[in-house]
């Protein structure tokens, strides 16, 4: 019988950000494979101790906040406007999405009372911009935010209950050019992420119904289009594409990282790396 790591020298392999390889390793005897444990976890614990050192010294900041700064830039150079709303909004705005009682997202809401809850998504504050830019500013309005949104998962190396989301929008575009437009703005995001080898492809989305993916191995980002039949709830009826993205996926595909939560919003990491080493 061959002989694999222990659950817990796997979770902790996992945890110091261990390659597939490293995880998946057999061994002739026990004692081979304890000896090995401690030589792979020692290598790892320095290699996390270099990081950190590293971002004490040169990065000063986690990759996660550089990498919005770099979205904020690109985005801002090809004339979005960012902006920033609340993190509390309204049941009825969530209603507005067609986020209700039935709803597969709706039980995945944090409510802080009967009418509020902390955002699951962007869309509905940016609906709420557009409709009063649209009366403001000439079309087409191509606005874009960057915030946690929070949703209640059931955890996994993908799902983190705060997360930071970047969605993109532009407003009153030509209908023939929509699908091109979510294409460049795709492209625009990957190229500033660093990730290449990604694919678009067409799947249903529980609130938009079709939308077009942005993927790599795992979903990086969701588009979306209009006109649609939320739209209605919101006034609008012009043309508009979306494309919503999870920074911390983007960072975990860039950066090969076992999981969102070492890049996400954290006590037990900084920037990545695990704190108890
Ligand atoms: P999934 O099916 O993987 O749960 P989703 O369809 O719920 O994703 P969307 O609602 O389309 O995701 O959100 C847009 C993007 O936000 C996703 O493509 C993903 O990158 C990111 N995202 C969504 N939920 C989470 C989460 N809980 N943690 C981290 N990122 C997330
Ligand atoms: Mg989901």
């Amino acid at each position: 019988m061959k002989i694999t790591w222990t659950l817990i020298q796997k979770q902790r392999l996992i945890e110091l950000n261990a390659t597939e390889t490293q995880q998946d390793m057999y061994f002739e005897s026990v004692q081979d494979r304890d000896r090995t444990f401690q030589e792979q976890e020692h290598q790892l614990v320095v290699h996390g101790k270099q990081r950190l050192q590293e971002l004490r010294d040169i990065k000063r900041r986690p990759s996660l906040c550089i990498l919005e700064q770099q979205l904020v830039s690109a985005l801002t150079q090809r004339g979005f406007v960012q902006v920033v709303t609340p993190t509390i909004i309204t049941k009825g705005a969530l209603a507005k999405m067609s986020v209700s009682d039935e709803h597969p997202l709706f039980f995945q809401v944090f409510w802080l009372d009967s009418k509020r809850c902390l955002r699951p998504m962007l869309a509905p504050n940016l609906y709420t911009v557009w409709k009063d830019l649209l009366r403001i500013w000439e079309k087409p309005i191509k606005i874009f935010e960057i915030g946690t949104c929070y949703r209640k998962e059931s955890q996994g190396s993908l799902h983190l209950n705060e997360f930071t989301m970047l969605n993109l929008t532009e407003l009153g575009l030509p209908e023939e050019q929509r699908l091109e437009h979510l294409k460049e703005y795709a492209a625009l995001v990957m190229d500033t992420a660093g990730i290449t080898g990604y694919e678009l492809e067409m799947t249903n989305s529980v609130v938009y119904g079709d939308a077009l993916d942005v993927v790599k191995g795992i979903e990086l980002g969701s588009s979306a289009m209009g006109p649609h039949p939320l739209d209605d709830k919101w006034g609008i009826i012009d043309p508009w594409v979306g494309i919503g993205f999870g920074l911390e996926r983007l960072l975990k595909v860039r950066d090969e990282a076992q999981n969102v939560q070492s890049v996400g919003r954290s006590l037990s990491y900084l920037d990545g790396v695990r704190l108890n080493i």
